[in-house]
């Protein structure tokens, strides 16, 4: 039976880079570099060679990106980073001690997904080491920790400042 071979025109890697976003200067034609943003996309570049498109992700992707502001991350990681559960970002806006959830802040480094403890409104609903916000021990928020456990794992103190998800 014959095989149907798979073609890629573009790379289908997932990758995690800073994109910088530039203000354009009419009046001038200056362009000025302000925002880096982390971002999280397909890295899409088209592909050209044989060994390339049967594979699916361009060379780079292939054998590692070389900076730190640039590299694959896996398809698994990419979906544990969206079904994060929300936790509570923001206990006194506007002063009135409304509870606000949103997404914990979270990043994915060297194959891990991290959650920061130390970004604006994280210290009050993701992690807390010192008990600076919450008192005491370090501190997970229970929905964190219910999540890893759902998922077989569990968060590890990388540093003060964030936590990691291992798997069992
Ligand atoms: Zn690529």
């Amino acid at each position: 039976m014959a095989k149907r071979k798979t073609r890629h025109t573009s790379c289908t890697q997932m990758r995690r880079f800073v994109r910088t976003h530039g203000t354009l200067n009419i009046a001038t034609g200056e362009v000025k570099m302000d925002r880096r943003v982390w971002v999280t996309e397909p890295c899409e570049v088209p592909l050209f060679g044989d060994d390339e498109q049967k594979r699916g992700t361009c060379k780079a992707c292939h054998t590692g990106w070389e900076t730190d502001e640039n590299y694959a991350v896996s398809n698994e990681l990419v979906a544990l980073q969206a079904s994060l559960p929300q936790v509570c970002v923001d206990l006194d806006r506007a002063n009135s001690w409304e509870q606000v959830f949103g997404p914990p802040p979270s990043f994915i480094r060297n194959g891990r997904l991290y959650i920061s403890g130390e970004d604006e409104g994280s210290t009050y609903g993701s992690c807390d080491y010192y008990g600076e916000f919450r008192g005491g021990d370090p501190w997970i928020s229970p929905e964190l920790l219910q999540w890893a456990k759902d998922r077989g794992g569990y968060w590890l103190w990388e540093n003060p400042g964030c936590i990691s998800f291992e798997k069992g």
